[in-house]
């Protein structure tokens, strides 16, 4: 049978320009390719993109990890191909014992991780755990007070996210930049005017713990809950060495499980409360999903027992990498954001954030470095904003620490982003470098039997 090559796409002018053109050049050479060449051209494309980021870059990308194998095997195996739906002991499908045993063990790895009365983890993502936190807490209609972009907020946290899909109307957290926290007396005052039901704290780039007893404190005033959203901070919470927001005061703590967690993508939300884990429960299932990834399900306990059993360390590792990372920044005239209210100015965390208006935006600085095989990513700050561009960069150690890099490694790393931003060297010739020098990790830190 001949590729029968499809009429071509209504053009579709709201995607970025470089976006259009690329998928105007790529369904062009596909339109051209027999079936068998496709299929050739799939499996050449997915090894060669993993060979990539898992051989090929530094990978400082703050929203990703490299999971156990095994939990990789785990996700690929065949009962993922199975549908499930219901509870564990009273499933609608039936001759699924096993995978019931399998989801029990998850809730109980979860709430042992986090020391969490409930667990629900049949979220296929972040996302959507935040949309079902925001589903079991408020109406549409009322005020969700968030992070904004310029303290890194999520998009699900937004107007034009989740929040706002769902009918939230969305204010901004007042934020202190000095301290890189919530102003707590602006918060108050504000929130006893909008009447919040919903404080969200927490976003894409969190450089240090925030006030959650303060803003508890204040939700339970004007009658909020407080919600935080931990998608990159998970396996440091996890390992003692970030906040425990559930136990300071959130109601909810909703989570990713591919970034710092270090399992495969998915979602999980974790509360104390009775009241919200009947209805965070309904949400989850029949409310917004039907089957889940029992691949997942699987892969996520591997991951579980991982972190209960290398958690501490791995936690204290990226932390004291991306300490090491920011000095070794600092020391190479890179400008790493100081947040000079706080003793570490850099960070406590596996975050570290560098002010991008020296280099033209953190989407331009982190393309540069992109092409020495350094990845990285543009953040949101609050400081001045910069014409079509972010105004920071945020880095994430999560991975670069599971590789065995440690803080020793830092300076040779920081050397490679100096060479690119601050000296303005071709990113080729840097690349040269990183290769030799990413050679060295071949193998993964921080899981058992690794
Ligand atoms: C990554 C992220 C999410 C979304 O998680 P996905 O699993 O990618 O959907 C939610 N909140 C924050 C703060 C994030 O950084």
């Amino acid at each position: 049978m001949d590729f029968i090559s499809h009429p071509a796409l209504p053009k579709r002018p709201w995607l970025p320009e470089p976006a259009q053109r690329f998928i105007a050049e790529q369904e062009a050479r596909y339109a051209a390719l027999s079936l068998p060449e496709l299929e050739a051209e799939l499996l050449d494309l997915v090894n060669a993109q993993q060979h990539h980021l898992d051989q090929d870059c530094i990978m400082l990308y703050a929203g990703t990890n490299v999971p156990n194998p095994r939990a990789a095997a785990l996700l690929a195996s065949d009962i993922g191909n199975r549908p499930n739906l219901g509870y564990p002991g009273a499933k609608y499908n039936l001759g699924m014992r096993q995978a019931e045993q399998l989801e029990v063990m998850l809730g109980l790895l979860l709430r042992r991780l986090f020391r969490a009365d409930f667990a629900e983890h049949r979220l296929a993502s972040g996302s959507m755990a935040n949309l079902c936190a925001f589903m079991a807490t408020a109406q549409p209609g009322e005020v969700a007070m968030v992070f904004d972009e310029s303290a890194a907020g999520h998009a699900t946290h937004q107007s034009y996210g989740a929040a706002g899909l769902y009918g939230l109307r969305v204010h901004p957290i007042p934020f202190d930049a000095e301290r890189m926290d919530v102003d707590v007396p602006q918060l108050r005052e504000q929130a006893h005017h909008l009447r919040p039901r919903l404080i969200v704290l927490a976003g894409s780039m969190c450089l240090f713990p925030y006030s959650v007893a303060d803003v508890r404190a204040i939700a339970d005033e004007v009658g909020a809950w407080v919600i935080y959203d931990a998608a990159h901070m998970s396996g440091l919470i996890a390992g003692g060495a970030f906040q425990q927001a559930l136990h300071e005061g959130a109601h909810v703590m909703t989570s990713s499980t591919y970034k710092s967690f270090g399992g495969v993508p998915g979602g999980f939300v974790l509360t104390n409360e009775p009241a919200l884990a009947q209805r965070i429960e309904a949400v989850a299932y029949p409310g917004l999903s039907a089957n889940f990834d029992l691949g997942r399900t699987a892969a996520l306990c591997l991951a579980a027992l991982d972190l209960l059993a290398h958690g501490e360390e791995y936690a204290a590792t990226m932390i004291a990498n991306a300490q090491a990372l920011a000095e070794a920044l600092a020391e190479r005239d890179v400008p790493v954001f100081r947040a000079a209210g706080r003793s570490h100015p850099f960070t406590q965390s596996q975050h570290v954030a560098i002010r991008a208006a020296p280099f033209g935006g953190g989407n331009r600085a982190s393309a540069r470095l992109a092409e020495a095989n350094v990845i990285a990513s543009s953040i949101g700050l609050p400081e001045a904003p910069i014409p079509d561009d972010a105004n920071g960069i945020r880095l994430g150690t999560q991975e670069v620490t599971r590789w065995g890099m440690r803080p020793e490694h830092m300076p040779t790393i920081a050397e490679f982003i100096a060479r690119v931003l601050v000296r303005g060297e071709p990113p080729a010739r840097v690349r040269a470098d990183v290769l030799d020098f990413r050679r060295k990790f071949t193998h993964l830190h921080f899981i058992r039997g690794g």
